[in-house]
């Protein structure tokens, strides 16, 4: 049986060597609490703070703006629920396509009393900006915007979305979970008060992430306890994760742009073979502003779990679920007005830093 192949990599990414390696020394003999004064504690502390430096240098920050966290949506629910201590009668706007770990604190957030906007979006899964531009009023505390789409791979306008939060004097905040590694995420370009990130999506383990807080910018913390991050994420450090995660960014600001060149050159490859095999296959997302790994698909006369499982050899995710007789959409695609048969037959295929021509090449005859 031949290797399986993975193009998952918006669900998860392999652990690079370079994260494994920075993060067993911590796993094993160098144990220390970094709170510790002792030779042990400062040790795990400097790991840390290096890391610290290597994921503030990826995006374009400072290394005291960067908080670590659990995961991404422990980054996004701080950053939601921490920039209003009361959110009452304040306005939240943000998009329909977010991560529901975007969409469920915002409606956590209009439990507590909040005035929460999904801006719709477009058959592209873009937001409108008219919109924007009416739902943004000077009641808004924050906009929050993902800067790319886990499913459909849209690059979202977040720079103007920052712009128009900054005119009206709300914050912004960007989910880069999917984006970072990918494409350059440079907190001033994209214009972030607040932006989220994922170590398991840069090729650092599960359980970690981090918050970037742009200095100035106030939170109230979703835990309290020892004070760690700057008080923002009490609890002791994870040293071997934290470090793996800066090990994993230092990889991908060295990869940067080549990595997105290649992932392109071979997101392209698969799409054209699968396009010149199968008439009628459609692309989800936007045609061009769309993440260089990612292609959403959708293939006529068929189910997306048919696809997969008649090519069991091959990794991927559908874009809609069949629950008995009823279809079960993703709130994705249901935004951008895809459904029937077009949203059934979706599959989301994703390629990697380690994804090779040839398993491109076997994957398209395979879903061929
Ligand atoms: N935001 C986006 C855009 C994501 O794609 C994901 C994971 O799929 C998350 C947030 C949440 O990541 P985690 O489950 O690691 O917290």
């Amino acid at each position: 049986m031949p290797a399986p192949i993975y193009l998952d990599h918006n669900a998860t990414t392999p652990v690079c060597p370079e994260a494994r390696e920075a993060a067993l020394p911590f796993l094993l003999e160098k144990f220390g609490n970094p709170s510790s004064g002792y030779s042990m504690g400062r040790e795990a502390r400097e790991a840390v703070e290096k890391a610290r430096g290597e994921v503030a240098a990826l995006i374009g920050a400072a290394p005291d703006e960067i908080v670590f966290t659990g995961c991404a949506t422990e980054a996004n629910n701080l950053a939601l629920k921490g920039v209003a201590g009361d959110w009452r009668g304040r306005r939240l706007v943000t998009t329909a396509v977010e991560h529901p770990s975007v969409l469920n604190p915002a409606i956590f957030l209009m439990e507590q009393g909040a005035d929460a906007v999904f801006l719709p979006v477009d058959e592209y899964g873009v937001p409108d900006l008219d919109r924007a531009e009416g739902a943004v009023t000077d009641r808004t505390v924050l906009v929050s915007a993902m800067h790319a789409n886990n499913e459909t791979g849209t690059i979202l306008p977040v720079r103007a979305l920052a712009d128009l939060a900054r005119t009206r004097g709300a914050l912004f905040h960007a989910d880069a979970s999917q984006s970072l590694g990918k494409i350059p995420v440079n907190v001033d370009d994209l214009g972030a008060d607040l932006l989220t990130l994922a170590g398991h999506k840069v090729y650092a383990p599960k359980g970690v992430g981090a918050l970037y807080v742009r200095r100035g910018v106030k939170l109230t913390p979703l835990f309290h306890g020892g004070g760690q991050e700057g008080g923002l994420r009490s609890g002791t450090e994870n040293v071997a994760l934290i470090a793996a995660l800066g090990a994993a960014c230092r990889v991908a600001a060295e990869s940067l742009p080549a990595a997105t060149a290649r992932l392109a050159a071979l997101r392209d490859r698969l799409e054209a073979a699968l396009f010149r095999e199968i008439p009628g296959l459609r692309v989800n997302g936007h045609p061009e502003t769309r993440l260089p790994n990612t292609a959403n698909l959708s293939f006529p006369g068929v189910s997306g779990s048919e696809v997969l499982s008649s090519a069991p050899g091959i990794f991927a995710s559908t874009g809609a679920a069949c629950h008995g007789p009823d279809l079960k959409v993703s709130h994705v695609l249901a935004a951008m007005g895809i459904g029937g048969q077009r949203a059934a037959g979706t599959v989301r295929l994703s390629v990697g830093r380690y994804t090779t021509e040839d398993e491109v090449d076997r994957a398209a005859r395979l879903l061929a």
